[in-house]
């Protein structure tokens, strides 16, 4: 009889890196699986690596990147207190959105993540990843910053901080939202 190993995040990374389960890896130069704590009460979730990433093989790592480090920091986090990934984990060619053939090859990686992490609240950021992750097709204009119970699973969407740096004015609102979900992450119990 074999028994399997345990699923584990360094798993899914290592098999992220070599997948090609999609036509994105036709064009990647680095796949980027995720980082940060693995025992994170809550999970970030971007659209798709862009060049940056790309090039380095981390996640939010260019300029959006550099914006959600700030606001994490806003509140007192660091990148290595919470988990950040993405949709798809694989650029799209000139950045073009995710297709949905894409998004669902690359799933069951996020699955795994959220299932192995098991966050108390899981932020999807942008209108790809809340349409993705909730399966609502409500803009993030209406959804942001609210908490969505769908069956077991807390969801608190949040605008996309690339949005933040075409839009200064939501740079504000991505500060407030980021209180909003500090403060429930103090509230947590356990
Ligand atoms: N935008 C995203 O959605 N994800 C990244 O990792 C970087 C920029
Ligand atoms: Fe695999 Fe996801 Fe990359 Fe597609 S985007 S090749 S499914 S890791």
């Amino acid at each position: 009889m074999t028994t399997e190993p345990p699923d584990s995040i360094a798993k899914v990374s290592s098999e992220v890196v070599v997948c090609t389960k999609c036509r994105l890896c036709e064009t990647r130069r680095n796949a980027v699986p995720g980082e940060g704590l693995e025992s994170s009460k809550v999970i970030f979730v971007g659209e798709a690596p862009g060049e940056q990433e790309d090039a380095q093989g981390r996640p939010f790592v260019g300029a959006a990147g550099k914006l959600l480090t700030e606001l994490l920091a806003s509140v007192s986090l660091r990148r290595e207190d919470v988990y950040i990934t993405n949709i798809v984990k694989c650029r799209p060619p000139n950045n073009r959105p995710p297709r949905k053939d894409e998004a669902a090859a690359c799933r069951p990686y996020l699955v795994r993540q959220i299932s192995l992490i098991t966050p108390r609240i899981i932020c999807p950021m942008g209108n790809s990843a809340i349409h993705a992750l909730t399966g609502s097709d409500k803009s993030v204009t209406d959804l942001h910053g609210m908490l969505l119970e769908i069956g077991q699973v807390t969801f608190f969407p949040m605008y996309h901080p690339a949005a933040a740096l075409y839009t200064f004015q939501l740079r504000k609102v991505m500060e407030e939202d980021f209180r909003k979900l500090r403060g429930l992450l103090d509230s947590l119990s356990g």
